[in-house]
């Protein structure tokens, strides 16, 4: 690729079952079908060879344990050597899935760091979900990935679930911090029309049952060592996400597969969603020009989400312009407000401007 970007996400948008709150990119596994991608996606990742090695790499879904095991390990050695020794290499499984057979894979391609779906603790909840494991699928899979040297460990769980408690929202995390993974995404339900969810007209829990359920969320990890780094990511001993950290520092990053994005300088791709439309033209990509309002306005936002705030010094070395030049009065009013602090060359939300993250972004809108 011309671009130089250091860090690379792709998609596999197959899953084999779909869960009832999901609208991401991807069909019900089908075979031939998925024999059809990899062959397209192999011809769009010759494009990557003769690039430096990446800093991050990132495969997500879909479910790329969906797979079948010799789809899965071919799909697998198209980015082996791909990330750097010392850089982040991530995959996605649903717990399931996943097998022994899978884990060798991963662990002789790179894979170093892995995200599963935990969800929740309570079994009605994951049925209601259509999500088709336990919590102790979870933690056989987990056993399953740390005999075999993957102990970096991400587990996402969600709350805001209709008939969710606080009691049993409580449940789930104290069970999730017990299988002691390192990383922990907390994610509140959004309704999404196309999801069964929407189509069932199902709702998450009222807003003021969500501002507690979060309010507890960061109150409680950091008893059990997690640190909170960003609005939904929590982290104990120094796990932070590298690859999400690239989005929230706002580098460029490239997207390979039907379902993907990418941005690169002042363009944002968006890989066509339809995998078939994909299979016949994997180097199809629907581009945005991004205006430098645009970008200082994302890479604002972005970084912000971020309990460490923003980068002053890269924000200036990368538009030629400081963020108190671009936008004085608000900063200076936010800043009274108590709202935003810069500490240490990073502007970052105070303990009263991350709550109403929202409304101090809206401010900044160019
Ligand atoms: S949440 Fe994940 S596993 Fe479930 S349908 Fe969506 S992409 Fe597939």
């Amino acid at each position: 690729m011309t671009e130089n970007a250091e860090h690379l996400y792709v998609h596999v948008p197959f899953c084999r079952t779909i869960c009832y709150y999901c609208d991401f990119c991807h069909v019900v596994y089908r075979e031939e079908q998925a024999e059809e991608w990899l062959q397209a996606l192999q011809r769009e990742t010759e494009l990557l060879s003769g690039d430096k090695a990446m800093r991050t790499v990132y495969i997500g879904g879909g479910t790329p344990n969906s797979l079948s095991d010799d789809q899965f390990a071919r799909f697998f050695s198209l980015f082996q050597g791909l990330c750097a020794k010392d850089g982040e290499f991530t995959a996605e499984v649903n717990p399931e899935h996943l097998t022994a057979f899978q884990a060798d894979v991963m662990k002789a391609c790179g894979v170093n760091r892995i995200s599963m779906g935990f969800q929740s603790a309570d079994d009605r909840e994951l049925q209601m979900m259509n999500r088709h494991h336990t919590a102790a699928d979870v933690r056989d899979a987990m056993h399953i990935l740390r005999e075999r040297g993957i102990d970096n460990i991400s587990l996402d769980l969600m709350y805001s679930l209709p008939g969710q408690t606080l009691a049993s929202l409580r449940r789930s995390m104290e069970t999730a911090v017990s299988l002691q993974p390192d990383h922990l995404s907390l994610y509140s339900l959004t309704v999404e029309e196309n999801s069964v969810f929407g189509r069932k007209g199902y709702r998450s829990c009222d807003e003021d049952t969500e501002a507690d359920m979060y309010e507890m969320i960061c109150r409680e990890l950091p008893k059990y060592g997690y640190k909170q780094y960003e609005v939904s990511n929590f982290a104990r001993n120094g796990r932070e996400s590298m690859h999400n950290k690239a989005y929230w520092e706002y580098k460029d990053f490239y997207g390979l597969s039907a379902g993907a994005s990418g941005k690169t300088g002042n363009i944002r791709y968006d890989k066509p969603k339809n995998i078939r439309a994909y299979i016949e033209d994997p180097f199809a990509r629907e581009e945005t020009l991004l205006s430098t309002e645009d970008m200082m306005f994302e890479h604002l936002m972005m970084s912000l989400r971020m309990k460490r705030g923003l980068n002053l010094q890269a924000f200036e070395a990368r538009y030629g312009t400081t963020v108190s030049e671009v936008w004085p009065d608000t900063l200076s009013a936010c800043i009274s407000e108590g709202l935003l602090e810069i500490n240490d060359r990073y502007l970052r939300l105070t303990d009263r401007g991350y709550p109403v993250m929202n409304e101090v972004l809206i401010r900044f809108l160019p």
